[in-house]
């Protein structure tokens, strides 16, 4: 395993914000896995997992942490069972699953990897289908050892797992997710294919095209946040170099801005509309640390 110094956090983010990792590497193997947590636990300094960073964005100085992104990407189909490394990308995954008429089309258009999806339980919305209708079991290292999670115990929920929460409320983002089950229902390549090809004509139609990191803020209490943002006439809300899409008001739109301008974005949502407690998007500190 290659530990850089000081690599660039902003390019690999789709919000494209961010200084610099004091510490970072790719992950390739469970022996690159097990080597980043003992470097993170030597330099005495937060190891924070990405995956492709469509839902992460990061403090513009240095991030005082050892950043790793977990590049692992194998996959083994056996009848409806699918083993899949979490450096897998979400869309490659549902085509190549297509091919084996196996049908995950209901994530189609979700950027990022298996990793994120899981942290996130990714999926279409409150009442969409998401990610966790397809697990069996997650792989992940944990403090230093290899643990096998059932369904049950990635205690999944709108937007929520344990692997999100634990980050959260312990401050603690170092569970790296390595690999994990899922099983698909079976159908035909061609039909399946074609229902992908119709979700991603909507979704490119309702959102944005630009440097965004998706939704901002969950929905509350199952009212889409976009509702509430519009309805507090914030539609065309702008700080330094980042404002709210006018396609979709939940995404964050970055022009030229910062992760200052994003906080503060944040911060006068919150305000105006205060039933928006929850943000979805990972926010990390020059500390390395979560900050929502
Ligand atoms: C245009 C756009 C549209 C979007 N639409 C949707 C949508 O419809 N539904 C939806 O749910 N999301 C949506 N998102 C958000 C984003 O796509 C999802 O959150 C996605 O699952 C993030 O995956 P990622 O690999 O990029 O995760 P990252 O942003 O890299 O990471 C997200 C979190 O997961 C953790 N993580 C990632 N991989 C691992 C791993 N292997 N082990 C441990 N922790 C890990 C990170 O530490 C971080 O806390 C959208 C984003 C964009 C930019």
């Amino acid at each position: 395993m290659l530990i850089k110094d000081h690599e660039p956090l902003g390019p690999k983010t789709t919000m494209r914000i961010g200084g610099t990792a004091r510490y970072f590497a790719d992950l390739e193997t469970k022996q690159d896995v097990e080597e980043a947590y003992a470097f993170a636990q030597e330099k005495k300094v937060p190891l924070v997992v990405l995956g492709a960073g469509a839902n992460t964005i990061f403090a513009d100085g240095t991030i005082n942490a050892l950043v790793v992104r977990v590049k692992g990407d194998d996959i083994e189909i056996d009848g409806n069972s699918i083993r899949v490394q979490t450096g897998k990308n979400l869309a490659i995954l549902i085509n190549e699953c297509a091919e084996d008429g196996l049908d995950l089309s209901a994530l189609t258009g979700i950027p990022g990897t298996v990793g994120g999806a899981i942290v996130g339980n990714a999926g279409q919305g409150p009442k969409g289908t998401w990610l966790d209708s397809f697990v069996v079991n997650v792989t992940a290292f944990v403090d230093g050892e290899w643990k096998t999670f059932s369904k049950e115990e990635c205690e999944f929920a709108y937007r929520e797992s344990t692997f999100k929460r634990q980050s959260t409320i312990n401050h603690q983002p170092s569970t790296i997710i390595w690999e994990a089950i899922l099983n698909a229902p079976q159908g035909k390549p061609e039909e399946i294919k074609s229902t992908i090809q119709e979700l991603l004509k909507k979704r490119m139609k309702a959102q944005p095209h630009a440097k965004t990191s998706g939704s901002c803020f969950k929905a509350a209490n199952g009212t889409p946040a976009w509702e509430l943002i519009e309805k507090a006439g914030l539609r065309d809300l702008k700080i330094g170099g980042v404002h709210i899409s006018e396609k979709h008001a939940n995404f964050l739109i970055n022009e030229d801005g910062s992760f200052e301008d994003v906080a503060k974005i944040i911060e006068e949502v919150q305000t105006k509309v205060p039933e928006l407690k929850e943000v979805e998007m990972r926010l990390i500190g020059e500390d390395g640390q979560p900050t929502t």
